[in-house]
């Protein structure tokens, strides 16, 4: 009764299709839900994202959920989760991710799950990483762990260490080093971000995390441009 209330008096809308939310749905309708341009990647071995990598990185898996659409639905509820602070579409997304990953027995793939870091300073003025969240649904629904402060991002004065690095990336201002070498010794991770677009930032991401000692690393993205 008092959930219909509250409900009544601040009613809840798709992020999509700005349609009021039934009790039960987060975020998305369950219209939209099965509307979603999905692109079954981890079905049909797709090698789309995965070619962004070649030559550069070697990645095991790379995926994305969704595929961005001329209508631009994709993009209006990814600037949501980044810009509006509309944190439980990430999450969401990544539990229906998730659980499809799991359908295909692909969470057997992976030990770990690590999302792309924000630089600190732009974590403290947007106040969360939409990457967290992706991370935290896929966690909830493949039943792995995620862990939020193993891989970060810096500037240079706060990795002299990484020296050897950062000659390697030169193209790349931010710096990416793993906190916690030993929870990732040997692991197999699964790396994720919002979007996958040119690949330069998970490249880094994923180049740190091998040098580091992982086993390998495989990619997902909520969506691909
Ligand atoms: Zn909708």
């Amino acid at each position: 009764m008092f959930t219909d209330f509250v409900s009544m008096l601040f009613p809840e809308y798709c992020l999509m299709c700005s349609g009021p939310l039934e009790r039960g749905e987060e975020s998305i309708c369950i219209h939209c839900k099965y509307n979603l341009p999905v692109t079954n990647y981890h079905l049909t071995n797709s090698t789309e994202v995965l070619h962004k990598f070649w030559g550069k990185v070697p990645i095991r898996y790379a995926w994305a959920y969704l595929k961005f659409t001329k209508q631009g639905d994709v993009q209006k509820v990814l600037h949501r989760l980044k810009y509006n602070g509309h944190q439980q579409i990430g999450i969401t997304l990544g539990n229906w991710y998730g659980y499809e990953l799991k359908s295909a027995a692909l969470h057997e793939e992976f030990d770990l799950i690590l999302p792309v870091p924000l630089h600190p300073n732009k974590l403290k003025k947007r106040g969360y990483n939409q990457s967290d969240t992706f991370a935290k649904g896929l966690s909830d629904s493949m039943i792995l762990p995620w862990y939020q402060n193993i891989l970060q991002k810096g500037t240079f004065n706060e990795t002299q260490t990484n020296k050897r690095r950062l000659e390697r990336w030169q193209n790349v201002k931010d710096v990416y080093y793993v906190k916690d070498v030993d929870a990732i010794a040997n692991k197999r991770i699964l790396l994720v971000d919002d979007v996958v677009t040119t690949g330069s930032t998970l490249e880094a991401c994923a180049q740190t995390l091998l040098d580091a000692g992982c086993k390998e690393v495989s990619i997902a993205a909520i969506a691909t441009a």
